[in-house]
């Protein structure tokens, strides 16, 4: 009896081990594929698939060096560290899944040749100025792409809060209109695949970080689009979210580790309080909440904390930058993610990619908040975020108030002043990327009821002050959005970027004549910016605001800009004299948006509500 029921349960094993046998698979392996001549010799590989955790993986070629095999609490995944030796050949090579000496599973795996351009991976500059663009909401270059299946949520331009069928290939036949307005970089809000049932559109809960969401195009039509773009001599900033991922990521219901997502007995959001990461007396409750709330119920927050979840999103970085030829990164609510990671996801970017450059949502009210996430800042708690470039929503908000209010000791332009003043607190403030407005902002025309006047007060003084010039899609043609109708409404589509649209506004035929004054304006700014370094690069000198004008300077060498801007309701007549420090040895000069010559440099007479922007001459 007892052998019988030994070798019932022996057969019993055996069919269980088969039947496991049976249904082990890989099906899927991230990074996709990886290159050799890394600065990095390191490559963590995520193995996903079920059981795969009862196989041995064996890897047998030249110069790849299998080093660990993470096991974890799934069965369904293996992570393997190799090391890939500066000698190794690129090529393809097969991860054998053995049990025994039997391969259950066989997975190719690709090593690419690294592109090596001195044009390539740049970053951006005070040189640039970048127009942000919502893929879906921009242009509808392919209309068979608008439902995809196996995507959960169907095209509707009806719904403000729907997809509207915008993609890749709309960016593309538009790459044109964008270098003759004359930015010089695009940033587009993410592109990669969100399979939620709504609201997918604006693609920050991404499902899948290693594939370009069908209903914009191909991985393959997104580097098409890279290298368009830099045959036109314009640069591509890949706007990344690794704070959280979309909760119908491939592992929904299989973490590898249930760590993965920072985990609540019930959802708890975010407090959204960022300054409490830097603020030396906040409690850890606060911080608690902060860093490891969910952003929304559909964004799970990723634990960074987890060295796996951390490579796993330093390598995705890393394989964009190289895959597609990147120029720069956006990285979403910069202060949601855990600090020193962020730090070290930097520092893994800039030892592979020196020159490159990541602008970081920092969204807070004051210089200091914001100066704290900055490079090189001397931060109390001797942080050092090694970020790049960050965003200054300080003088946002000052630009949104200034230009509509009654000039006064704090009030109107003051503000600008004020929050310029604050510059000390930065390591660089040339490092700031300034703007009016963005995607979960008012658009820049509404907020100011719609008065082209201090529109191009607006325009004229972002493109002239320091930092890096952003520009919100459609700002150019005067496109209007309050954010209290909905994010939608500050989303529209581009007027002509739909088959079948009444107007096109990529054309001036199909701008009406106040909108075609807007785009000339900008354009005209912009393509006269690309050339001139004192507004690049040059020091700033700025003078208090009196009787309702602001004026500046900037110096680059022996070229030199003046810029006044009036925010009176009448013309004034402004004395230079003030100015002398900067006007000494120039005698003349010329306004660069009309042309007209300045004989002299004792006085200059400013038209109501408006911008001027002087070229000095000697
Ligand atoms: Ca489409």
């Amino acid at each position: 009896m007892k052998i019988k029921t030994l070798l019932l349960a022996f057969l019993l094993l055996l069919g269980s081990t088969f039947s496991y046998a049976q249904k082990i698979s890989v099906k899927r392996v991230d990074p996709p594929s990886w290159w050799t001549g890394m600065h990095d010799h390191n490559l963590q590989l995520l193995v996903y698939g079920p059981h795969i955790s009862e196989t041995s993986p064996v890897i047998n070629y030249p110069g790849v060096q299998l080093e660990q095999i993470i096991h974890v609490k799934s069965p369904d995944y293996l992570f393997l560290d190799l090391v890939i030796s500066a000698a190794t050949q690129p090529g393809t090579f097969t991860i054998h899944f053995k049990k025994g000496k039997r391969d259950v599973v066989k997975y190719t795996y690709t090593l690419n040749k690294r592109e090596k351009s001195p044009k390539l991976h740049q970053g951006f500059d005070n040189s640039d100025v970048i127009y942000l663009l919502m893929p879906d909401r921009f242009a509808n270059g392919d209309t068979t792409n608008d439902n995809m299946p196996g995507m959960l949520e169907k095209a509707n331009v009806k719904n403000p809060n729907g997809r509207h069928g915008g993609d890749i290939k709309g960016i593309e036949e538009h790459l044109g209109y964008l270098k003759n307005l004359g930015v010089t970089t695009i940033w587009s809000t993410p592109l990669m695949e969100d399979n939620l049932p709504t609201y997918s559109y604006h693609g920050y809960a991404q499902t899948d970080y290693y594939k370009v969401d069908p209903r914009f195009g191909t991985n393959r039509d997104y580097r098409n689009l890279v290298q368009e773009a830099h045959k036109k001599g314009l640069k591509v900033i890949q706007d990344m979210v690794f704070n959280h991922c979309g909760t119908n990521y491939f592992w929904k219901g299989d973490l590898p580790t249930p760590d993965w997502y920072n985990q609540w007995p019930k959802f708890t959001r975010s407090n959204y309080h960022g300054g409490v990461v830097s603020d030396p007396h906040a409690s850890q409750y606060d911080y608690h909440h902060m860093v490891a709330g969910w952003f929304d119920t559909s964004m799970a927050d990723l634990n960074q904390d987890n060295p796996l979840v951390a490579n796993y999103l330093i390598q995705n970085s890393i394989w964009w930058i190289e895959y597609a030829g990147l120029d720069g990164i956006r990285q979403d609510t910069y202060p949601y993610s855990y600090k020193d990671f962020m730090a070290k996801w930097m520092q893994r970017i800039l030892q592979e990619y020196p020159h490159f450059n990541v602008v970081g949502e920092t969204w807070f009210s004051y210089p200091a908040t914001v100066a704290y996430w900055l490079e090189n800042n001397h931060n109390a708690d001797g942080y050092h975020s090694h970020l790049t470039n960050v965003f200054d929503f300080p003088l946002m908000i000052a630009i949104n108030k200034a230009f509509n209010e009654k000039e006064g000791w704090d009030t109107g332009l003051a503000r600008l002043y004020e929050v310029i003043s604050q510059d000390f607190v930065y390591s660089d403030p040339m490092k700031l990327g300034i703007f009016a407005g963005n995607h979960d902002s008012n658009r820049i025309f509404s907020t100011l009821h719609e008065n082209l006047k201090k529109w191009k007060m607006v325009m004229a003084f972002l493109m002239t002050t320091r930092g890096i010039p952003e520009i919100y899609y459609g700002t150019e043609i005067l496109m209007t959005g309050e954010k209290f109708k909905g994010d939608g409404n500050l989303r529209k589509d581009f007027p002509g970027g739909w088959p079948g649209d009444k107007l096109n506004a990529f054309t001036p035929q199909g701008r009406t004549a106040e909108q075609n004054d807007a785009f000339n304006f900008l354009r005209t700014l912009l393509n006269w910016r690309k050339s001139n370094k004192a507004v690049q690069y040059g020091k700033l000198t700025h003078y208090i605001v009196e009787n309702g004008v602001y004026v500046y300077f900037r110096a680059y060498k022996d070229k030199k800009v003046m810029v006044l801007l009036n925010n009176n309701d009448k013309s004034v007549t402004v004395n230079l004299t003030r100015f002398a420090e900067d006007l000494k040895g120039f005698t003349k000069g010329k306004t660069v948006m009309t042309g007209k010559v300045l004989s002299q440099l004792n006085s200059l007479i400013l038209a109501a509500k408006s911008p001027m922007i002087v070229e000095l001459e000697k």
